[in-house]
């Protein structure tokens, strides 16, 4: 039987309580481990370990990774100083997840790159992000947090036409849900942008140089049950793991 390519997925610090300590625990939410499952890989979760040697043994088993969402980036790894509009900043999450993403950009591993996994992977490769659209777009920003009753689709965004996401997700328009504050500014060097909101935020990335190195603001992980073209993405992205773990397997890396 065919080997399910492994993708590592970085945790975060859930914070767990109970007979008044504190137990807090790194996690994942459960949508992404089954969005990749359903994808065909092998979902797992990679403590936030900043034991150089534990990060080589999570390289050598994984055939992907997977940046989720979460908190803001700290300004300071793209050169500003934190505006009142900052919110929660995890100085450890940082540290690890910059790391590890910019081990997948030297040596090419195929990264999907969700909400905050999108600002990281920019901020790793050199680019920079908006503290806070709406303070930097003033009125002419739509609004980018949905309050809504479920996580169903809020607004639309424009596709690179011939970008690798649009090939992937056979649209040119999509819907997506939304579920930040803070945005990408400056591209990084190496990568386009290759989805626009009708305001002009972007909310997709891709790197021009490697093999599978995609960033999407939205969160198809909650979306995918019920809008296939989302799916696509985590079975793109397991599909490029595959063919890494055939190269290795037929010794051509
Ligand atoms: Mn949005």
């Amino acid at each position: 039987m065919q080997r399910r390519p492994v993708i590592g997925l970085t945790s975060r610090v859930c914070a767990f309580n109970q007979d008044g300590k504190s137990y807090d625990r790194f996690g994942v939410a459960i949508a992404y481990c089954e969005a990749v499952e359903a994808a065909g890989g092998t979902p797992i979760i990679l403590p936030l370990s900043e034991e150089p040697s534990v990060l080589n043994s999570y390289w050598r088993i994984l055939d992907g990774l997977l940046l989720p969402g979460g908190q803001d980036v700290s300004p300071q790894h793209y050169g500003e100083d934190p505006r009142p509009e900052l919110e929660a900043v995890d100085p450890r999450r940082d540290r690890v997840e910059l790391v590890l993403a910019k081990r997948a950009l030297a040596e090419d591993m195929p990264v999907l790159a969700i909400c905050r996994g999108e600002q990281l992977l920019n901020v790793a490769a050199g680019g920079s992000l908006h503290q806070d659209i709406h303070v930097s777009l003033g009125t002419k920003a739509l609004r980018h947090f949905q309050k809504t009753v479920d996580e169903s689709p809020w607004h639309r965004v424009q596709l690179l036409e011939g970008s690798l996401l649009h090939t992937v997700m056979g649209e040119a328009t999509p819907a997506v849900n939304s579920y930040h504050h803070q945005a990408v500014k400056d591209v990084a060097p190496g990568f386009r942008p290759v989805a626009l909101a009708p305001d002009g935020v972007i909310e997709g990335i891709e790197s021009t140089t490697h093999s599978f190195m995609l960033g999407v603001q939205w969160h198809p992980e909650l979306l995918w049950r019920e809008h296939a073209e989302h799916h696509t993405l985590f079975s793109a992205h397991v599909e490029m793991a595959r063919r890494g773990v055939a190269k290795r397997a037929s010794g051509t890396i």
